[in-house]
């Protein structure tokens, strides 16, 4: 554990689910802390502001502060402020976007645009689809906060912002570029605050995304159970993570 400088968690199915925290979690973060290691949070989750993880993690006895909140809605932010710095955007998404986009120093529009970024709306309507399907069929770059196409509730698994994104995707026939875990981009933010490869770690309940976001990065991965993929699923793949936990509390 000592090697590692910059310990990244996933958030739903690693350090809480849903409502619930996970104590082991809890325990291990306190314990890094006590180190004088900060950890990081890391989640596909662009609804929410860093405000507003700071404090459900507080209530689930975490304290961490905002610059070590890493979602998709501020990876999204900070690729298009390095690929588009001073474009105007078009956002599909909620609150944890917009205050991103904006702390980014971007202007957002509601017609032509020169880059639509799309996040999970729960208030999405077939006049933002159709807004942004015309924007991009005119040329509008098009960023992905994540590919996600369903999300757990209370209920059940619910539509997840990958499902817009594809509908996006065969209405316009462009592919959208994706920020959020599977792929790097998160990570390669956290790395820019001034970390090594070998010192970094991503650990997470789901092979898919966490897991396979650590292995293309090139960092240490540890999946812990419990969550999205079973052990016996993470055994099968051709990629291992680096460690695999029953729990948190197995981590030395
Ligand atoms: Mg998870």
């Amino acid at each position: 554990m000592d090697k590692y400088n910059a310990v990244c968690f996933d958030l739903d199915g690693t350090v809480y689910r849903g409502n619930e925290v996970i104590p082991e979690a809890v325990t291990l973060i306190e314990k890094l802390q006590r180190g004088g290691i900060e950890p990081y949070f890391v989640t596909n989750n662009s609804s929410s502001t860093t405000q507003q993880f700071q404090t459900k993690l507080l209530r689930m006895g975490i304290q961490t502060k905002p610059e070590q909140i890493m979602t998709s809605a501020i990876a999204s932010a900070k690729y298009c402020k390095e690929h588009y710095d001073g474009a105007s955007i078009m956002m599909i998404g909620e609150e944890g976007l917009e205050e991103a986009l904006v702390s980014e120093g971007f202007q957002l529009t509601t017609q032509n645009p020169d880059v639509v970024v799309v996040g999970i709306d729960r208030s999405i309507t077939y006049e933002k689809l159709a807004a942004a399907s015309l924007a991009i069929r005119a040329g509008a770059h098009f960023i992905a906060t994540n590919g996600d196409r369903a999300f757990p509730t209370e209920k059940g698994l619910v539509p997840g912002n990958g499902s817009f994104v594809k509908l996006l995707e065969t209405t316009t026939d462009c592919k959208a570029t994706y920020v959020g875990k599977p792929e790097p981009h998160m990570l390669h933010f956290i790395q820019q605050k001034g970390y090594r490869k070998d010192e970094m770690i991503m650990i997470g309940d789901n092979y898919e995304t966490d897991i396979q976001a650590g292995i293309r990065f090139g960092i240490d991965t540890i999946h812990v159970e419990g969550g999205v993929t079973s052990a016996e699923t993470v055994r099968k793949q051709p990629s291992l993570p680096t460690y695999f936990y029953k729990s948190l509390a197995d981590w030395k």
